[in-house]
């Protein structure tokens, strides 16, 4: 689904778990100009395939999952990144100069990946391993003409990012907030005291399009500067206190 302009939304609507994958098209130069927002899972724990499934709703917006040409990762749970693998072998298989998609991460994150979130993973029959290009630091991070800003957010999970663009005030959170709920804080490296440092950061920003890593009973993207206000009202009430 069209949100703007070149940003593209797709929802997770399966009965099991996945997490939404955010499309930024036609920003990059050269042969892969998209930008994607997190993989997903390749199949999850129904036996839904969600990749296949995010590259089937991309074709019928025109994007080409050969055409991808980063990805980046909220943070590394399997729910966001088991099918980054996939995807980089369907980009190396277009062949061209840029052999393949790039992987980003946050240093913080692909640390924890690699201590601790590996063996998460296993316990849970999963495996998410990659090894990322470059790692996504604090500050702006410009694709093509459109202008992000990578903030660190953990509590979640140590090196969790959200992605803020201010020309249009869309705010992608990952797994820090959602409609009505937060992320969980009871994996290992997870942290109630810095998710609601974080939550009070984002609730800061002006924000028209709240686009979270998950649904909620209540919904998915959040969309209007009041209800996007209320939702951090809510969460302050009714979750800092436990946090
Ligand atoms: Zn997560």
């Amino acid at each position: 689904m069209r949100l703007l302009d070149n940003l593209y939304c797709y929802i997770w609507t399966g009965r099991g778990n996945n997490c939404h994958s955010y499309l930024v098209a036609h920003v990059l130069d050269g042969e892969r100009p998209h930008v994607l927002i997190d993989s997903g899972h390749l199949v999850n724990e129904l036996r839904e395939s969600c990749f296949e499934h995010l590259l089937g709703i991309m074709k019928k917006d025109g994007i080409e999952a050969q055409d991808i040409g980063l990805i980046i990762n909220t943070h590394s749970h399997p729910d966001h990144c088991e099918a980054n693998q996939a995807l980089v072998e369907i980009t190396r298989a277009k062949g061209g100069r840029a052999k393949r998609a790039l992987i980003a991460l946050h240093q913080d994150e692909a640390e924890y990946q690699r201590a601790v979130g590996n063996w998460l993973a296993k316990m849970m029959g999963r495996e998410a391993k990659f090894e990322p290009d470059f790692y996504l630091q604090e500050g702006k991070l410009s694709l093509g003409q459109v202008n992000l800003e990578i903030l660190h957010t953990p509590g979640h999970s140590p090196g969790s990012i959200s992605l803020y663009c201010p020309d249009n005030q869309v705010l992608i959170t990952g797994d820090v907030i959602f409609f009505g709920a937060v992320g969980r804080t009871d994996f290992p490296g997870g942290d109630g005291r810095l998710l609601k440092e974080s939550i009070e950061r984002l609730s800061q920003l002006d924000v028209e399009h709240l686009l979270p890593g998950h649904s909620t009973e209540l919904g998915h993207i959040i969309r209007g500067a009041d209800r996007v206000k209320q939702n951090f009202a809510f969460i302050k009430t009714n979750y800092f206190p436990f946090l």
